[in-house]
């Protein structure tokens, strides 16, 4: 699926996006389709788009795009999609791989979402200690997951899945 260019207020190219994160964007009115696929149109409930090439954000956003995005708890929730890198469950705590009692950091590789019985049962403990497993590894978020994070758009539950997107785009 093709992406979607995202420019600032102020017409500064950001970052690229899914385009159903784009369609989201639009659909939310945080941006405004400026360019987009000749043809091509999208259906969202009662609204139809076009597919969007370029899309450019409402309102300035001063993030560190190019960088990486800030670490925070509430961004590892959003990007493991609350769900337990243990167990798959409902997570509601992030879990430090490394404990920081051990000299573990405050980032995007050493941190995951667990839930409050996986965080209680590893405790003080590495995985491998603990004798647990994770399920997917912990990545940096791409600019495109900063550029959601700094909307503060709830990723992950809620984008709408319902979203059809046509098949050629
Ligand atoms: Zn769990």
């Amino acid at each position: 699926m093709r992406d979607t260019l995202v420019l600032n207020a102020s017409f500064e190219p950001l970052s690229t996006v899914s385009l159903r994160r784009a369609v989201v964007l639009v659909l939310r009115e945080k941006a405004v389709v400026e360019q987009s696929h000749p043809g091509l149109r999208v259906r969202a409930a009662n609204v139809e788009l076009p597919v969007p090439q370029v899309i450019r954000l409402c309102r300035y956003v001063r993030v560190p795009f190019r960088q990486r995005a800030p670490w925070s708890r509430r961004g590892v929730l959003i990007r493991d999609r609350h769900r337990c890198a243990y167990c798959g469950r409902r997570a509601t705590t992030v879990d430090h791989i490394v404990p920081r009692s051990r000299g573990g950091e405050d980032t995007w590789l050493n941190t995951v979402a667990a839930c409050s019985a996986d965080n209680h049962r590893k405790a003080d403990r590495t995985p491998v200690q603990a004798g647990m497993r994770l399920l997917s590894k912990p990545f940096e978020p791409t600019p495109g997951d900063a550029l959601v994070l700094a909307l503060g758009m709830r990723d992950g539950e809620s984008l709408p899945e319902w979203l059809p997107m046509p098949a050629s785009a």
